[in-house]
């Protein structure tokens, strides 16, 4: 379950401050999808990037599964990370790792024993559907490989909690669909909770459970979906 209470956060100061979380409050209840839609610059990479304290909030809370987040720092933060996947608009993939590897190279950073990471990353790879590619080479794969290589390697460690960053905005819509049902096929089967931002409204609409729409910097309406896609 993901808690954000009263999210605030201002860059900058004085007259060029500018707001980019105006007393933010979501609740995903656990094994729900939840999307966050809004314009360029509406404060949606800020709200996903303060989930998990990769930037921090000046006021509110952010508490995941129980644990408040917001009041971890240093090595506790860096752990309790780890039950959080992260998935990017541009994969973020090691050019010169092979696909098994660039699985690998994220059990290695959640700790997970050596002797466990190969079987672990074969067993993600397979879960994504590209069970023979581990030995292939992000250049040689679609857009849309490559990005389930994003979801394996965001998924590897085992994470409660899945942060969509725009997955499937480099993608074209066909592609974009199939991404987007894996996603879903996922969230059922490993019971993930996940956040999803997106400027796209048909990505909220093919998978999400609820939504929220976003405009500079606050939530102007929330709800379950059918409730908000009738607003114009
Ligand atoms: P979105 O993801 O919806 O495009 P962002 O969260 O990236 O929105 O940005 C929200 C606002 O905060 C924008 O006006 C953006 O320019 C500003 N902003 C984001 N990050 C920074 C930063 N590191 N320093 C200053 N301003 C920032
Ligand atoms: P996106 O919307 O695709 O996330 P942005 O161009 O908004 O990309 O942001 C890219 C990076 O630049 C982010 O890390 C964000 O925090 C930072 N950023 C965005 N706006 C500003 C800004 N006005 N000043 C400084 N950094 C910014």
């Amino acid at each position: 379950m993901i808690e954000l209470r009263n999210l605030r956060k201002t860059y900058g100061h004085g007259p060029r401050a500018v707001r980019a979380l105006d007393d933010v409050s979501i609740s995903v209840p656990a094994g729900e999808i939840f999307g966050v839609v809004g314009r360029s610059g509406a404060g949606k990479s800020t709200l996903l990037r303060t989930v998990n304290v990769l930037e921090r909030p000046d006021s509110g809370t952010v508490t995941l599964d129980g644990t408040l987040m917001t009041g971890l720092e240093g090595g506790a933060l860096r752990q309790a990370r780890r039950s959080v996947g992260m998935v990017f608009q541009h994969f973020n993939l090691l050019a010169n790792r092979s696909i098994q590897q660039n699985v690998e190279f994220a059990l290695e950073a959640a700790r997970v024993p050596r002797g466990k990471r190969a079987s672990q990353a074969a067993e993600m790879l397979d879960l994504v559907g590209l069970k023979d590619r581990g030995g292939a080479y992000p250049a040689q794969l679609s857009g849309g490989q490559k990005q389930r290589v994003g979801i394996a390697r965001a998924l590897a460690a085992k994470p409660r909690v899945l942060l969509s960053d725009e997955a499937t905005s480099a993608l074209d819509p066909e592609t974009t669909e199939s991404i987007l049902d894996l996603i879903r096929s996922i969230n059922r089967e490993l019971k993930l909770t996940v956040l999803l931002i997106t400027h796209e409204m048909d990505v909220v609409k093919r998978i999400c459970d609820s939504a929220a729409l976003m405009e500079n910097g606050a939530i102007v309406e929330q709800g379950e979906l059918v409730e908000v896609i009738r607003t114009p």
